[in-house]
């Protein structure tokens, strides 16, 4: 096992069948291995310095029914919002009065969200705030509306591709949702220059080791900039209400095992890994990842945006306690970064 994990480290790379056998068999003693080299990878190119984005929850409105999602279009029970391009603003000029330099309005597939109104919107933040970087995860859209949002000064996308195993996207999403559309989306979004992030959820229902290690090959090929990985976790009003969420060791195990694959990939720390452990977040850092995304929505619509059950939207996990965020971050031997943050280019 301990040479596997030096290869990894060395060559960035292994065949699936290797991925496999650290997934399988990794005990807590190669985890911690694991975590030393990704830790001492990360050092190499941001040093102990942790990212911060300020999440703006725009909308929780969404026409797509992913199994999954506790904001789905069939659950009834979902009290639905949608902020304003002044509410949107405002908490733009809350984060930056905190310390934001990323914004990032992340929403369900809303169709109010025009390209008009996103222009509007960006270009406002732009205007306002030259120097923070604009993050967007709206979901899929056209080719030529992925172009004009980065027109209007967008500097990064996310969106996971959720699984690369095609069989497995079809168990997770109804069937007008499609795994090759999702991976032009991003193919897309990579053409038209934005820094790209893709992701998926460890422990979804009916994903399997041999999956997780294809997760592993395709960051490798793919080598996004930033990577969303967070335990599954079930919610109430969904099909997989009664499923096991995901385990935060092996999302642990596997954000190290991202960091050694692609060494500058930005990756954060989820609010999912917080949520399911007290020290989630802390854990995730230590692990390998370098981004935490605290919560900067209005905090009347915070407890709608429940993508889970208990997602966590206060304490640290909220922009306006950076202070104590900031303090944890600390305590695990890191800093807090008031910088952009923007992904740094492989050599
Ligand atoms: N609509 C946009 C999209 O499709 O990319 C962004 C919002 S979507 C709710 C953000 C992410 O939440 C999804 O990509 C998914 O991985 C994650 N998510 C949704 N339900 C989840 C659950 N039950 N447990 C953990 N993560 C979940």
């Amino acid at each position: 096992m301990r040479k596997l994990i030096d290869k990894l480290a060395f060559a960035h790379s292994l065949e699936i069948g290797e991925y496999l056998e650290i997934i399988k068999n990794a005990t807590a003693a190669d985890a911690a291995y694991l975590a030393e080299k990704a830790c001492a990878e990360k050092e190499k190119h941001y040093g102990k310095e942790v990212f911060i984005r300020g999440l703006i929850e725009v909308s929780n409105i969404c026409k797509n029914d992913c199994y999954y999602c506790g904001i789905r279009k069939s659950n009834q029970n979902c009290e639905r919002y949608r902020l304003s391009e002044d509410d949107i603003l405002e908490c733009c000029r809350e984060g930056y009065e905190l310390g934001f330099r990323t914004f990032v309005m992340q929403g369900g597939e809303d169709a109010y969200f025009t390209d008009e109104r996103l222009v509007s919107i960006i270009t406002k933040i732009k205007q306002n705030y030259p120097d923070c970087a604009v993050t967007l995860s709206l979901g899929e859209r056209s080719a030529e509306s992925y172009k004009q949002l980065k027109a209007a000064g967008a500097d990064r996308y996310l969106l996971r591709h959720e699984t690369a195993t095609k069989e497995h996207y079809t168990k997770l999403h109804p069937e007008n949702l499609s795994w090759e559309k999702r991976m032009e989306c991003l193919r897309n979004l990579r053409a038209f220059g934005y820094q790209v992030g893709c992701g998926f959820m460890v422990g979804s229902p009916y994903q399997t080791g041999e999956m997780l290690a294809r997760e592993l090959k395709f960051i490798e090929e793919f080598k996004p900039d930033m990577c969303g990985i967070g335990p599954f976790i079930p919610h109430k009003d969904t099909c997989f209400r009664d499923s096991a969420a995901g385990s935060v060791d092996m999302t642990c195990l596997l954000l190290s095992m991202i960091r050694l694959i692609h060494p500058t990939v930005l990756l954060p720390a989820t609010t999912a890994l917080g949520t399911l452990s007290e020290n989630g977040r802390e854990r995730g850092i230590m692990s390998g990842a370098n981004v935490v995304m605290p919560n900067l929505s209005p905090a009347s619509v915070r407890k709608k945006y429940m993508l889970y059950d208990n997602k966590l939207s206060d304490g640290a996990e909220s922009a306006q306690s950076l202070e104590a965020l900031k303090k944890r971050i600390a305590s695990i031997g890191c800093t807090v970064s008031i910088n952009r943050g923007d992904v740094k280019k492989s050599t």
